[in-house]
């Protein structure tokens, strides 16, 4: 099999850290769709085994407040199309959230048959089975009102940004998406690992959300670089600042910079050919998130033979959910807590392993203890966060806490200019809450647009 320490993205990998290591079979079936679709049958049983709550639990924990007894309900009297609509009132990115959303820490985990059974109504699986047919039949249930002859601009074509861009489109305003990456989606495009959104669902959803109209998006052009803030707030009637975490925070060691997994994950999700992305056989992430869970099962499932991740505190801190840690677990990743890294050990170009020091909670502080131990490793990935890429401040934005201050409707302190999502305050780096604060932003736009 070919072997290359570059991948088709051109960049260079270390020592070790190869293509190919699978036949395409392999990769065929270690990336397919994770949680594959409900048939008709499958759907009507598990809709039957809703109780249609009053006061419904899993509706208030859902960010998006979709009414989920009523969807249910609709899927099981084989209305599939209206329970679609029910969900898209709400969340017009449902096809995605059925996929990526962490259902077992919202809806699912406050579903009645879950606390009574400890099983309950696959809610995600049904919502992904009423907006399939939706987005697949291209089935259109919103028109736009009459122009209104204003226009907003929206920063970034992520799930924030889309969400805010159907609600204002809907309400005739005419909006324009400046996205900096040269493909629309933002972490729905590139920040999912590839097996929760296949067959290139996450354009096909953006382009059923553009066919409502008065949307157009222009790619490969970026804040502060092709357009100030301030020129958008002249030109634009309202401004949406939906612009996600662009920066990740880098951990050198040793003069070393670790491999950036959200640049990888990235790679993963826009490569035509499994096969050229280089893994190493021995894989060490650092990090307790999504991210690093992500980073980790997927460099398992190209042919790494050792994953282990390392996380600095103890598993009860970890924000990735334990649904998650035991799918990586399932998957083969060694997942050890009370780790943080001290030295890389290098010959040269190739890593050879990594040193982690054991810690210790005392009085909730992070304390080092003196035993540590080196795991070897050819790859290393830093996947502790990620920040604001623009320089927002200087452009007069008010932060708070490394992202954009807003009020309860997602205003921010400058004049005409609005934020939600991942860049904004109080944002929990979930699609879903990304949705919910495009939409509700937008509502307010609109709300300003119309005194
Ligand atoms: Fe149905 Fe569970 Fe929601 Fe009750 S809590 S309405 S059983 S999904």
């Amino acid at each position: 099999m070919a072997k290359s320490n570059e991948n088709m993205m051109g960049k260079k990998h270390q020592d070790g850290v190869v293509a190919a290591r699978l036949c395409a079979e392999e990769y065929k079936n270690n990336f397919s769709d994770l949680h594959p679709a409900y048939t008709p049958f499958e759907a009507a049983a598990a809709a039957d085994r809703c109780y249609f709550c009053y006061d419904a639990p899993c509706l208030t924990a859902c960010p998006t407040e979709i009414d989920i007894p009523m969807f249910i309900r609709q899927i099981a009297t084989g209305n599939i199309l209206g329970s679609a609509e029910t969900i898209f009132d709400q969340n017009i990115l449902g096809g995605m959230c059925a996929r990526v959303c962490p259902t077992e820490t919202l809806c699912e985990q406050a579903c009645v048959r879950e606390v009574a059974e400890g099983k309950p109504v696959e809610i995600g699986k049904l919502q992904r089975f009423a907006t399939d047919k939706a987005i697949t039949e291209n089935v259109q249930f919103y028109q736009r009102a009459d122009a209104t002859g204003k226009s907003i601009a929206i920063i970034g074509a992520g799930p924030a940004g889309l969400a805010c861009a159907h609600q204002l489109a809907k309400h005739g305003h005419q909006v324009t998406i400046l996205e900096a990456k040269n493909k629309s989606g933002g972490l729905n495009e590139f920040g999912i690992a590839a097996y929760k959104s296949v067959d290139d669902f996450a354009q096909n959803e953006i382009d059923y959300i553009l066919a409502i109209g008065g949307i157009e998006i222009k790619t490969g052009t970026a804040l502060g670089r092709d357009y100030s803030l301030d020129a958008l707030q002249q030109e634009y009637d309202a401004v949406f600042l939906g612009l996600g975490l662009g920066d990740t925070n880098n951990l050198n060691l040793d003069a070393i910079t670790l491999e950036d997994a959200v640049d990888y994950i990235a790679d993963i999700r826009q490569a035509s050919d499994l096969a050229s992305i280089p893994v190493a056989r021995d894989v060490v992430v650092i990090g307790g998130g999504m991210t690093a869970i992500d980073v980790a099962i997927q460099s398992k499932l190209l042919g790494a033979e050792n994953v282990t991740l390392c996380y600095r505190r103890d598993q009860s801190q970890m924000n990735a959910s334990q649904w998650e840690q035991d799918l990586a677990a399932s998957k083969g990743v060694n997942l050890k807590y009370n780790l943080q890294p001290e030295n890389i050990d290098a010959q040269g170009d190739a890593l050879q392993s990594i040193t982690m020091r054991y810690t210790n909670s005392v009085d909730g502080k992070l304390v080092a203890t003196d035993e540590t131990i080196s795991i070897k490793a050819q790859q290393v990935f830093a996947a502790i966060g990620q920040c604001l890429a623009s320089d927002l401040a200087e452009m007069g934005v008010a932060l708070e806490a490394g992202r954009i201050k807003i009020d309860e409707n997602g205003k921010t302190n400058l004049d005409k200019v609005w934020a939600g999502g991942d860049c904004a305050a109080g944002g929990d780096d979930l699609t879903v809450s990304a949705v919910a604060m495009g939409r509700d932003a937008a509502k307010n736009i609109h709300s300003n647009l119309s005194q």
